[in-house]
């Protein structure tokens, strides 16, 4: 039993966890001794994949996450008997290993149910049901909500947000995506798992993903695009073979026979190719960031995609991996980068398995490794599995956490280009952003700022949900009307519904209203309108959705993912939560709106990391555009008249279709 044992499991619990640490106290548990290997007994699959997995890192720190990983799959769960094994393969100690361990939500350090099910519960889950679905496993299995069954045989958890928005309400049953669920799916998902059946053969019927946007990748309106997605409907697009007879790996062909370094990143940057994370800043200038000469250099590819919404570079890497693959090795070329790492979050077990397979045979045939093609550029590539932190998508947490640390962001300067991944220079770039770069190399910058708009060029996929009636991930070329997006793609929200707010670009960024859906899909113009384009991601919220529940919801999310690194955010997301608490429960004072608006003022620009800010712009944004709900809120103290959402004993839910 360790002191803080009290504080895991609960929301929030991560950032008084780290409160603890930065005000001083430990909180590494296990012993302080690194165990001699010859006294412990290590199983031989654990001692021969935490081995392998120490060789593939300049420092064998990185291995922290996946051989924690494999010994939890060992044992159940990181029992002490489990952590003393990896500190003696790794040669750290268990304390050491705990620091970390207690940082991430996919690591349990506890015992838990034989088997794994986690509800996503965030914004989009919610909309559509995710608290009636959740309830319902609650009573099939026996299992509280966020505990284990009395019988050993369940762990149930709700999640956030597990990125398969498309399929919403949705569960990660075993690491395998299933949804739309309903609550009467509990019944058949628990006996089936009771009766040992595979759980690749679980509710066959439902989807992994991606069932309806995207589908086609192209033309099923005349407003998609189709780039990326452009060989969406190609049977087996994840082989080298389909991939190579569709034209796959003649950018990076192009680029090393054709190209020098140089010429690729001028390429890069005439093309205005804007990063595709959410920063939006110029991929061919942060890549000449980086100084040239011989030096360690690194690509990191952020496949950590946390962002609640955001399900695009799950559907890139599922459909397609060797456009990544092809993409971070045209993108470590142009950077001078010898080693690469493809940083998937935790969550994408069965992405991380299609990556590993696809760099297995793009190794196989010369793609990645040492004198690719022939050529004197050598890069060797590393799928490095995240545990659940949605803070590791901010590119300096994702160093740390690559580098085996916790997640905490770093503070910039230095910025990463300079002194990144294990104090080398260091190119990091999301997914989508990579993936371009082939079809640039192959076609040229001018062929790419052809499509889209003159500040925003290419095509964007966008990932749209919540009440709409057909969610899905859509390319579209920047700079068509949003409208065109909800409405012609997305079909709008269910009959009889409103348009209330949408977020242009996943959770963190201020809401905006129906009337703005006719503003031109870019980033300027979501700027403009004092919101952002973010990663791309749309989340539609109808006209029957009380927003204090939508913002209350969003801000517990904040509140559970701060990583508690500095005041104003730790301190911010929390009050923030209580003051909508009060508000949603009909106990607050006019002044708490006022309190509240302070809290954001406190919160905004004063924090290491864009975290806060990404809580305290939409909230902000809601009681803004909003406040007569809010003040009505207030005032409505008859309890069966209050809003119900996630945050009472039932989700009003509207748009479920
Ligand atoms: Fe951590 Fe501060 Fe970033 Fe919040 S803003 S996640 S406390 S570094």
């Amino acid at each position: 039993m360790s002191k803080f044992d009290h504080l895991r499991g609960v929301p929030g619990a991560r950032n008084r966890l780290a409160a603890q640490v930065w005000e001083g106290a430990r909180v590494e548990e296990g012993p302080a001794e690194i165990p001699e290997l010859a006294a412990v007994a290590v199983p031989d699959r654990l001692r021969e994949t935490i081995e392998r997995h120490m060789t593939k890192y300049p420092d064998r720190h990185s291995a922290v996450l996946p051989a924690l990983s494999a010994a939890q799959r060992e044992h159940g769960w990181l029992s002490p008997e489990a952590m003393n094994q990896v500190a003696a393969v790794m040669r750290v100690t268990p304390a050491y290993l705990e620091s970390i361990a207690s940082f991430y939500d996919m690591l349990e350090l506890e015992p838990v149910g034989r088997h794994t099910i986690y509800v996503c519960t965030n914004i989009s889950c919610t909309l559509r049901g995710a608290q009636d679905l959740l309830e319902a496993l609650s009573r099939a299995t026996g299992s509280p909500i966020g505990g284990s069954s009395p019988d050993g045989e369940f762990r149930l958890r709700s999640f956030e947000c597990l990125g398969a928005c498309d399929i919403a309400p949705m569960a990660s049953i075993e690491g395998q995506y299933r949804g739309p669920l309903r609550a009467a799916d509990a019944t058949v998902i628990v006996e089936h798992l009771r009766a040992g059946e595979p759980v690749e053969k679980l509710l066959e019927e439902k989807s992994s993903g991606f069932s309806l946007g995207g589908k086609t990748g192209s033309s099923e309106s005349a407003r998609e695009s189709a780039l990326l997605f452009e060989h969406n409907v190609e049977p087996e697009l994840h082989r080298i073979d389909v991939y190579e007879r569709l034209g796959g790996y003649r950018g990076l062909r192009k680029a090393l026979t054709e190209m020098d370094q140089d010429s690729v990143l001028a390429q890069l940057e005439q093309s205005g190719l804007r990063g595709r994370g959410g920063a939006g800043f110029s991929m061919g200038k942060k890549a000449g960031f980086l100084p040239h000469g011989p030096m360690d250099k690194y690509l990191c590819c952020n496949a950590d995609e946390s962002e609640p919404g955001a399900f695009k570079d799950r559907e890139l890497i599922h459909r397609n991996p060797h456009q990544l693959i092809e993409g971070c090795m045209i993108g470590a070329y142009a950077a001078g980068a010898s080693r690469a790492f493809i940083y998937i979050r935790g969550e994408y077990a069965t992405e991380a398995d299609i990556l590993d397979a696809a760099l297995a045979e793009a190794e196989a045939k010369g793609y990645v490794g040492d004198g690719i093609m022939g050529s004197k550029f050598s890069c060797n590539l590393v799928v490095h599995r995240g545990a659940g932190a949605y803070i590791c998508g901010e590119e300096t947490a994702l160093l740390d956490s690559l580098e085996g640390k916790r997640g905490n962001p770093r503070l910039k300067p230095p910025f990463p280009a300079n002194q990144g991944l294990f104090q080398g220079p260091t190119l990091i770039n999301n997914v989508e952003t990579l993936s371009n770069t082939p079809h640039i190399v192959v076609n040229g910058a001018k062929w790419f700022r052809e499509h889209g708009t003159e500040k925003s060029p290419g095509t964007k996929v966008v990932s749209v949900s919540g009440n709409v009636q057909r969610p899905g991930n859509f390319e579209v070329e920047l700079g068509i009307p949003a409208r065109e997006i909800v409405y012609g793609l997305a079909g709008g929200p269910p009959q009889g519904r409103r348009v209330k707010c949408w977020f242009p670009g996943g959770s963190s960024a201020p809401v905006l209203t129906e009337a703005d859906l006719d503003l031109p899909y870019d980033f300027e113009s979501m700027a403009a309108a004092g919101s952002m384009l973010g990663s791309g991601s749309i989340i539609v919220v109808d006209d029957s959705v009380p927003i204090v529940s939508v913002a209350l919801r969003l801000a517990r999310f904040y509140r559970h993912e701060s990583c508690g690194k500095c005041v104003p955010c730790r301190e911010g997301t929390n009050w923030t939560v209580k003051l909508l608490e009060r508000i949603d429960c009909g106990e607050a004072t006019p002044m708490d709106l006022d309190v509240m608006a302070s809290v954001q003022g406190n919160i905004t620009d004063h924090c290491l990391c864009v975290l806060g800010d990404s809580m305290a712009a939409p909230v902000s944004s809601m009681v803004a555009k909003f406040r007569p709900e809010f003040e009505a809120a207030l005032t409505k103290l008859a309890p069966s008249e209050l809003p119900v959402f996630p945050s009472k004993e039932k989700p009003a839910i509207s748009g479920a279709s």
